[in-house]
Parts: structure tokens; C-alpha cells; sequence
């Protein structure tokens, strides 16, 4: 075999968090496994232009606005002073310390990682151009974790600086005087959150009638109320219909409500979704399904078409979230083993990191209400929670939902700080199989936002020392 040609047990194309969790896993399991990555570092969208660095930002952002809502309980500090230079740096820093702890973990393991694009070249083999040349790697079984892009616009001009992904977004190049985020969701407002706190003046365009469609109305609207107070602009229900480049800015044409004809912006992030890179790897040349968008469908053992070949996060579909992608890494990774194994979570949490943060798993109640599910519901108000009110913030919220006959969890939502940290107990409850009382009957340490988790199953059963509920 040539130097140009390797041979592996394993192949996984990508080295996002999918990806790698599915070599470790592999490895772990006794296979010879090579990860191709098309960038230097391992990581992939999450490690260095995504989750990680957004969340080194968000930190920023929040001890801004800490510092500054403080003062009004005697506590003054002077105006921050943004280095962005020093801030991008330390950013970088973060994603770097995690992506070479990551190359250390390949090594251990002896997972071979090939740097360089791959593309199916037939049922078996993978071309991969690196640095050095092009390499075919043969394998007898692959897992695809190749990701998605930013969904673009094609009417947008695609050559101006000042139009942005969110790739661009978290570059950290300047701070505009005034940014416009096309895409009320996830990506949109995270990034609001940061530029606000480092002095943009923010206006926000969302096609539908609600910023982050997906989540329930109610958990939405401490959010909304706090950043109509902070943004410019949040216009719903309305479309950017063009976007010209000017010498002195981008000028964008609107349509819908509210929305004025045109204006111009410093700096406009598009942030409306991503897409599947399926159709990017040469896969349906060698027979691997993918449909018109890009997906590449895939059965509970995360088994493609083509019984040798998995995949796995963004590329097999929504949500296109890290942790599910690691999680489904592990079930390919073991199947391909020879293990028994299969996609069987009974929720993907989501959590935006915004001011607040919103958090929800489970049985959405637009979903229970679409599906003439029968549930009983309790939101437990953090204006009656001692730990949030010493935080100084009083808008948060826990909303349970149970099965009326069983009393089982169904779903539940938080909003408010910390709230992606508390989700992560009603996941346990709800893969448990937990009831109001299970949950309610667990203590909880006081003074704790996690409280108000246990108090909105107290409600549910009618019955809770820190607010009163009115017999029905
Ligand atoms: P998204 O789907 O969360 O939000 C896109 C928003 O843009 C939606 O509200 C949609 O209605 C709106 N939209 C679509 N077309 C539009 C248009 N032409 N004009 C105005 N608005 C338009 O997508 P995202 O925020 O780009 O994030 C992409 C993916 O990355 C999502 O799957 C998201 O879950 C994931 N992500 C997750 C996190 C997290 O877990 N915290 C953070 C960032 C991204």
C-alpha cells in the first residue's frame, strides 16, 4: 500500500463534537479508527466558532451587565473598558486549550486524525485532500459526521465584510455602532446579547410572529420584555427583501410590520438556520441516501442506507445541537462495534444563553395543546424564590407539565439566569420517569434556583409553602 493510501477498521469524517466522541468511542471499543478533519484542529463548528467561544462572550456580556444593574443596590462600578483585541485573544484562548486537549485524547486513543476535506470516492473508500496531498482511505465501516453550514441568503451580496455569519459574529473584528441580526433565534440573540453589552445598538428582524419560534410563548416573553428595553429595534413578523453595500454602510430594504422601507447598518448578521453539508461529500455517487436539503436519513442504530456507512448530528437533522450529536456519536460508534445499541433518548434539551437564559425539554405545551395531550401544568414564579431575588432578578419562571392520568413529567421550561443548568434535572426526571411527587419529594437545597423546579411540582399537587394556590 502506497503512503497515499491507509487502510482503517473505523473512518469518521468530521471531527466536531459527533465526530470525535465517535472515534474515542470506537477506539475505546477496540477498533482501529482514522478521523478526518478538515481544519487544523479538532472541534469542529462548537469548539472554535460556535458554542465555546460564543459562551467565553456571553460571559463577558454578562458580567457587563452585572457590573452596571448592581449599581441601583449600592454597589458602583466605572464604565468598562472593552480591549477587543485582549478579548478575542482570551476567547481564542479558550477554544484552544480544549481543541490541543482534544489532539492529546486522539493520541492516547492512537486514533489516526487526517487533516485535510473528504469525499466518498466509492462505498469504501474516502479521497481526503490534505495538506501533503491527496490520500484514499479504505475502511470497512464510516460514520459521516460532516456538519452543517450557515443557511445563506442568495439575494445577499456575498463579497461585503460588513455582511456577516456567525462565524464572522464571534471573529470579534470591531464593535459596529449599529448592527442589524436578521433571524430571531438561537445564534441571533446570543449575539445580540454579546454586541449589546459591547455598545452596538442592536435591531433585530424576525420573519415570524415570536423570537425563538420553537419555544412556548410564555417562556419567551421575560426575554422579549428585558431586550425591547435594550435593543433599538426587534421587528417581527418582516423580511429583509434586499441588503445594497453604500460606502457609509449596507443599506437594507424591509417588509412587514413595523419595519421601515429601508435603513442603513454598520454591520448585518444573518443568523436564519443552517444546513446540512450532505450533499458536499460525495455521498450519493456511492449510493448513500441524502435528501433535498441535505440530510442523510438514518434508522435508531444511526445506520444510513448503506449498512456499513453511519451518520450522525447535524447531517441526519434537527435539532442541530452538539449534545445530541455526541450522544448519537456514541450509539454508531457501539453498533459499529458490535454492540447493541440505539438512539433511544426521550428528549434533546435546548438552552439559549441569553439575558435571560430559556431552557426547555421535553413536551413543549404548543406541542401537548397540537396533540390533544391531557396535562396538568404549575409555573412556579422566581419573584417568590429567595435565591433569584438576592441575584437581583425577579422575571425567571419554571413551568412543569404532567400527564393528567399518570402524573408522569412530561415536559418542562426555565427562564431566567442559570436557567441551561437547571434543565438538565428535569432530563433526569423525565428519562426516570419521575411524577410530581418524585420530584417534589426531593429535597432541594435553599437558597437554590434549582428549588423552583420542586416547588413547580408542589404546585401540580396543589400544595406549596412559598406561594398560594387556589383550590380548583
Ligand atoms: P434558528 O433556527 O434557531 O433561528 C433562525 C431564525 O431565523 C428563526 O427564528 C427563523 O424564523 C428566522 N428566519 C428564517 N429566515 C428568516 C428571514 N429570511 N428573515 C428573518 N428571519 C428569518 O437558527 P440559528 O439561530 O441560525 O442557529 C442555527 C442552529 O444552530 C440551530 O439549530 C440552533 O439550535 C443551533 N444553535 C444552538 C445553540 C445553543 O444550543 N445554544 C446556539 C447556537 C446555535
Amino acid at each position: 500500500m502506497s503512503d497515499a493510501t491507509l487502510h482503517t477498521e473505523v473512518l469518521v469524517l468530521g471531527g466536531g463534537p459527533g465526530g470525535y466522541t465517535a472515534a474515542f468511542r470506537a477506539a475505546d471499543l477496540g477498533k482501529r479508527v482514522t478521523l478526518i478533519e478538515r481544519y487544523p484542529v479538532l472541534g469542529g463548528v462548537c469548539l472554535n466558532v460556535g458554542c465555546i467561544p460564543s459562551k467565553a462572550l456571553l460571559h463577558m456580556a454578562q458580567l457587563i451587565h452585572e457590573a452596571e444593574e448592581v449599581q441601583d443596590h449600592g454597589l458602583k462600578f466605572g464604565k468598562p473598558e472593552i480591549d477587543i483585541g485582549k478579548i478575542r485573544a482570551w476567547k481564542e484562548s479558550v477554544s484552544k486549550s480544549l481543541n490541543t486537549g482534544l489532539a492529546g485524547l486522539a493520541k492516547q486513543r492512537k486514533v489516526t486524525v487526517v487533516q485535510g476535506a473528504g469525499r466518498f470516492t466509492a462505498p469504501n473508500a474516502v479521497e481526503v485532500e490534505t495538506p501533503e496531498g491527496v490520500k484514499t482511505i479504505t475502511f470497512e465501516q464510516a460514520i459521516i459526521a460532516a456538519g452543517s453550514s450557515p443557511t445563506q441568503i442568495p439575494s445577499f451580496p456575498n463579497d461585503d465584510r460588513r455582511l456577516w455569519n456567525s462565524t464572522d459574529a464571534l471573529e470579534l473584528k470591531q464593535i459596529p455602532k449599529k448592527l442589524l441580526i436578521v433571524g430571531g433565534g438561537i445564534i441571533g440573540l446570543e449575539m445580540a446579547t454579546v454586541y449589546h453589552a459591547f455598545g452596538s445598538e442592536i435591531h433585530v428582524v424576525e420573519l415570524m410572529d415570536q423570537i425563538i419560534p420553537g419555544c412556548d410563548k410564555d417562556l419567551v416573553t421575560p426575554l422579549l420584555r428585558r431586550i425591547k428595553k435594550q435593543y433599538k429595534n426587534i421587528w417581527l413578523e418582516t423580511r429583509v427583501t434586499a441588503i445594497e453595500p453604500q460606502n457609509d454602510g449596507l443599506k437594507v430594504s424591509f417588509e412587514g410590520k413595523g419595519a421601515p422601507e429601508s435603513e442603513l447598518f454598520d454591520a448585518v448578521l444573518v443568523a436564519v438556520g443552517r444546513r446540512p453539508n450532505g450533499k458536499l461529500i460525495g455521498a450519493e455517487a456511492v449510493g448513500i441516501a441524502v435528501d433535498e436539503q441535505g440530510f442523510i436519513p438514518v434508522d435508531k442504530q444511526q445506520r444510513t442506507n448503506v449498512p456499513h456507512i453511519f451518520a450522525i448530528g447535524d447531517i441526519v437533522g434537527n435539532p442541530m445541537l452538539a449534545h445530541k450529536a455526541t450522544h448519537e456519536g456514541k450509539v454508531a460508534a457501539e453498533v459499529a462495534a458490535g454492540h447493541k445499541a440505539g438512539f433511544d433518548a426521550l428528549t434533546i434539551p435546548s438552552v439559549a444563553y441569553t439575558d435571560p437564559e430559556i431552557a426547555w425539554m421535553g413536551l413543549s405545551e404548543n406541542q401537548a395543546k397540537q396533540q390533544g395531550i391531557d396535562y396538568d401544568k404549575a409555573v412556579f414564579p422566581w419573584a417568590a424564590s429567595g435565591r433569584s431575588l438576592s441575584l437581583g432578578r425577579k422575571e425567571g419562571a419554571t413551568k412543569i407539565l404532567c400527564d393528567k392520568a399518570t402524573g408522569r413529567i412530561l415536559g418542562a421550561g426555565m427562564v431566567g439566569p442559570n436557567a441551561g443548568e437547571l434543565i438538565a434535572e428535569a432530563v433526569l426526571a423525565l428519562e426516570m420517569g419521575a411524577d410530581a411527587d418524585d420530584i417534589g419529594l426531593t429535597i432541594h437545597p435553599h437558597p437554590t434556583l434549582s428549588e423552583t423546579f420542586g416547588f413547580a411540582a408542589e404546585m401540580i399537587n396543589g400544595t406549596i409553602t412559598d406561594l398560594y394556590v387556589k383550590k380548583g
